[in-house]
C-alpha cells in the first residue's frame, strides 16, 4: 500500500461509521552488521503490532546498497511492507536510476528520499543531486513510488532558522513528496508548533511523528550532539541519573515515550514512526501501554 493510501485509511467505529481513530504505526530498523537472524526475530515480534510498514535506513557512504541488500533479505523471509531510506548525495544519476528500477521491480511501493549527510571530503563526489528536492523530482519523473521526506521539528542543523528550513521542506513537497517523517524529538510542544508552521506554509501532506525510546546513555548523547533536539529538564535529569544503569534507563525510556505517544494520539496525529534501534522490547512495551 502506498503512503498516500496508508495515511488516508479510516477505521470502522462501533457505530458503523468510518472515521479517523488511531495513528498509523510504523517502525525504523537499520541494516545489521551481523546476526541477521536476531533482527528477523525482533521484526517478527514487532510484526504482531500490525505496522503499516518497516523502514530501513541506509548509509550515504555506500550508495544505498546495504539497505537494499537488507530489504531483499527481509523480503525473502517475511511478508511485510518495507520502505527503504534512499540518499542521493555523492551518487551518480545512472546508479540512482538503476537502484530505483530494481526496488520497483521487486515490489517496493514507498521510499524515503533523503539528501544524506555531506561527506567531510567533498572532492571527487558526484554532484548530480544537490538537495533532497532534486531526488524527489527525479523519483517522481522516473518511477511510480510514493515518496516520504525528512522533516525537522526544531530545524535542520545546517538551516539558519526553522522558517528557511520549512521553505526548503516545501520544495520537497512541491516536487512530489506525500508524507513527512520527522527527526526524533522529546518535546511534543516543539512538534505541535512545527505542525502549525508547516501548515501555515501551505503544506498539507501528513506529518508523521518520529519517536525513539531511550535505552543507552552514549547512544543518546551522541545523537543529541549531532542534531537540534531539545531535551526537557526532567528527561535530562533522568538521562544523567541512569547513565550507568541501562535497565533503569530502558524502563524510563519506555515510560517517557509512552507519555509522548499518548499525547500525540490525543492530538490526533496521522502516524507515529518508532525508531526501534533494531530492538523490539521498548517499542513493544510502549505499544502495549498506548494501544
Ligand atoms: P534536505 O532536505 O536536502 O535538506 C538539507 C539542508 O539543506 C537543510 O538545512 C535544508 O534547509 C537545506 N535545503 C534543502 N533544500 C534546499 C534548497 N533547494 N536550497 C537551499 N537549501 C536547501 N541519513 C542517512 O544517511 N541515512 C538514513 O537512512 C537517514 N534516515 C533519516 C530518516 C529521517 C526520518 C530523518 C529526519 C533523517 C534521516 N537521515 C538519514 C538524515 C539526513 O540524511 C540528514 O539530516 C541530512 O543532513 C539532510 O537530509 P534531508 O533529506 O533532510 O536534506
Amino acid at each position: 500500500m502506498k503512503l498516500r493510501e496508508i495515511y488516508a485509511q479510516k477505521d470502522l467505529r462501533h457505530n458503523g461509521i468510518y472515521e479517523w481513530v488511531k495513528p498509523k504505526i510504523s517502525f525504523e530498523i537499520f541494516p545489521p552488521q551481523k546476526d541477521f537472524d536476531k533482527l528477523l526475530n525482533e521484526i517478527n515480534i514487532l510484526k504482531s503490532y500490525n505496522p503499516e510498514f518497516i523502514s530501513i535506513t541506509c548509509s550515504s557512504k555506500n550508495t544505498n546498497n546495504t539497505s537494499i541488500e537488507t530489504l531483499k533479505n527481509i523480503k525473502k523471509e517475511l511478508d511485510i511492507n518495507l520502505m527503504p531510506h534512499f540518499t542521493c548525495i555523492g551518487s551518480k544519476k545512472e546508479d540512482i536510476k538503476s537502484n530505483l528500477n530494481y526496488l520497483e521491480n521487486i515490489g517496493v511501493e514507498n521510499i524515503l528520499a533523503l539528501r544524506g549527510d555531506e561527506p567531510e571530503n567533498q572532492e571527487n563526489i558526484y554532484k548530480d543531486f544537490r538537495y533532497a528536492n532534486d531526488l524527489v523530482k527525479f523519483i517522481k519523473q522516473e518511477t511510480n513510488l510514493s515518496i516520504g521526506v525528512a522533516g525537522y521539528p526544531e530545524g535542520h542543523i545546517e538551516a539558519p532558522d526553522i522558517y528557511t528550513d520549512i521553505e526548503n521542506l516545501k520544495k520537497k513537497v512541491d516536487a512530489g513528496a506525500e508524507a513527512i517523517f520527522t527527526q526524533l524529538f522529546f518535546n511534543n510542544d516543539k512538534f505541535f508548533s512545527y505542525i502549525q508552521l508547516v501548515r501555515d506554509a501551505g503544506i498539507e501532506i501528513p506529518i508523521i511523528a518520529g519517536i525513539m525510546p531511550i535505552v543507552n546513555y552514549h547512544q543518546i548523547t551522541k545523537m543529541l550532539s549531532l542534531a537540534k533536539i531539545s531535551v526537557p529538564k526532567v528527561l535530562q535529569e533522568k538521562i544523567e541519573k541512569y547513565k550507568d544503569d541501562e535497565k533503569s534507563m530502558t524502563e524510563f525510556g519506555i515510560d517517557f515515550a509512552s507519555y509522548q505517544s499518548q499525547q500525540l494520539i490525543d492530538a490526533e496525529v496521522k502516524g507515529i514512526h518508532f525508531y526501534t534501534l533494531n530492538r523490539s522490547y521498548s517499542t513493544a512495551q510502549i505499544l502495549e501501554n498506548i494501544l
